[in-house]
């Protein structure tokens, strides 16, 4: 498994992610876009981080 630099500056628990370092609860990348899939948010619910990337190691009963 590939070693990845932790971003302080990102806090994120998305293990699932392909940019999560796994090691801890930071995001390696440089800076995530931020986003949502609602025309009038109104929760955390409704944003989404536009970054995330399936990691396959963890994608369950994909074959
Ligand atoms: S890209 Fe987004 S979801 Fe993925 S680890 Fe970074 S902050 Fe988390």
């Amino acid at each position: 498994m590939e070693n990845k630099t932790a971003n302080y500056c990102i806090a994120c628990t998305v293990t699932q992610c392909r940019h999560h370092v796994k090691t801890a609860n930071y995001c390696a990348l440089d800076k995530v876009l931020i986003g949502t899939h609602e025309e009038n948010p109104t929760a955390s619910e409704c944003v989404d981080c536009e970054s995330f990337a399936a990691d396959k190691s963890s994608v369950q009963g994909s074959l």
